[in-house]
């Protein structure tokens, strides 16, 4: 099947009935090689719809700055995901989403004016392939088993593998190289907080100086807010111009979670996120709450 043409002859249907005001996709972007979101609002301009393996951006996101309109947007399988966190956490109202799912292939690294050839590291790990909600399937459905965490990605178990000291190194590095421009911040579905805590001043969380000790606050504090929420688009690592490795971080703090809770946030709408319930004498049989 053509994945274009499939996604074209859809949105033209949605905008001809006017089932829709806008279709989220992606087009080619203006390197002519990689993709970029595309925002139609009129039938004649489907064709500029596309999808590959460069289709990388998690368009999910933008449902935030739609919520007033009926909306069509496409979603590969870790996008679903954030359709499904962002309906459970009241963001968006589903009635208003037409999600058009695409059976995924994995997305390639990005680099300007040059085709990425090896998929991202997570995309390799990544064990799901078709959307976990859609109203219309583009691509014909893997068959699967159960839904399942990704494994732990090789760079992950090397980072765990390392003594703490040399850990703490390697994030001191990442994080002395950030800017603070909030890219990752602003790619993501999770981060939806109209005041974000790094921009308050009554408490000052984080100060506004771009340096070790505030970047290393603002990392930790946004990796807790998303620990149990990450749906791993790696929507913020390619967002990063700096080429900070969040994809470890929130890759580990996925799995941990996953193997303490047994639970991958988006897979519904309705479950309950661990870190925002609390049930009467849990025991999470690690460390020193065992023993507890
Ligand atoms: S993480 Fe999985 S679902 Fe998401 S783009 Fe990669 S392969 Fe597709
Ligand atoms: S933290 Fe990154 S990988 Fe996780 S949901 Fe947000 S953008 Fe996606
Ligand atoms: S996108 Fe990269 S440089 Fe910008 S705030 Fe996020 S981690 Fe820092």
């Amino acid at each position: 099947m053509d994945l274009s043409q499939a996604i074209r002859d859809k949105a033209r249907e949605l905008l001809e009935t006017g089932a829709v005001k806008c279709v989220i996709g992606y087009e080619t972007g203006t390197d002519g090689i990689n993709a970029r979101p595309a925002f139609i609002y009129e039938a004649a301009e489907v064709d500029r719809l596309i999808f590959d393996e460069t289709c990388g951006h998690n368009l999910a996101t933008y449902l935030l700055h739609h919520r007033a309109e009926n909306i069509a947007v496409v979603v590969k399988p870790c996008d679903s995901r954030a359709i499904n966190l962002l309906h459970g956490e009241h963001q968006i109202e589903r009635d208003k989403v037409y999600i058009i799912g695409v059976v995924c292939p994995g997305v390639v690294g990005r680099q300007w004016g040059v085709k990425g050839r090896q998929l991202l590291p997570a995309c390799q790990a990544c064990t799901d392939r078709n959307p976990v909600v859609y109203d219309y399937l583009v691509g014909e459905p893997v068959a699967e088993g159960a839904p399942a965490p990704a494994p732990p990605l090789p760079e992950v178990e090397d980072l765990e593998r390392m003594p703490p000291e040399e850990r703490c190194q390697f994030w001191r590095r990442e994080f002395e190289r950030c800017i603070r421009c909030y890219a990752c911040r602003q790619a993501c579905p999770g981060c939806q907080c109209t005041e974000c805590f790094v921009e308050r001043l009554e408490p000052e969380w984080v100060g506004i100086r771009i340096d070790a000790p505030q970047n290393w606050m603002w990392h930790t504090i946004r990796a807790f807010h998303l620990a149990g929420r990450c749906i791993e688009c790696q929507a913020c690592r390619r967002a990063c111009p700096v080429d900070i490795r969040l994809d470890l971080l929130n890759h580990k703090l996925a799995w941990e979670v996953a193997q303490l809770f047994n639970f991958r946030p988006g897979m519904t709408a309705e479950a309950l996120f661990p870190l925002a319930t609390f049930v009467r004498d849990e025991k999470l049989g690690v460390g020193e709450w065992a023993s507890s």
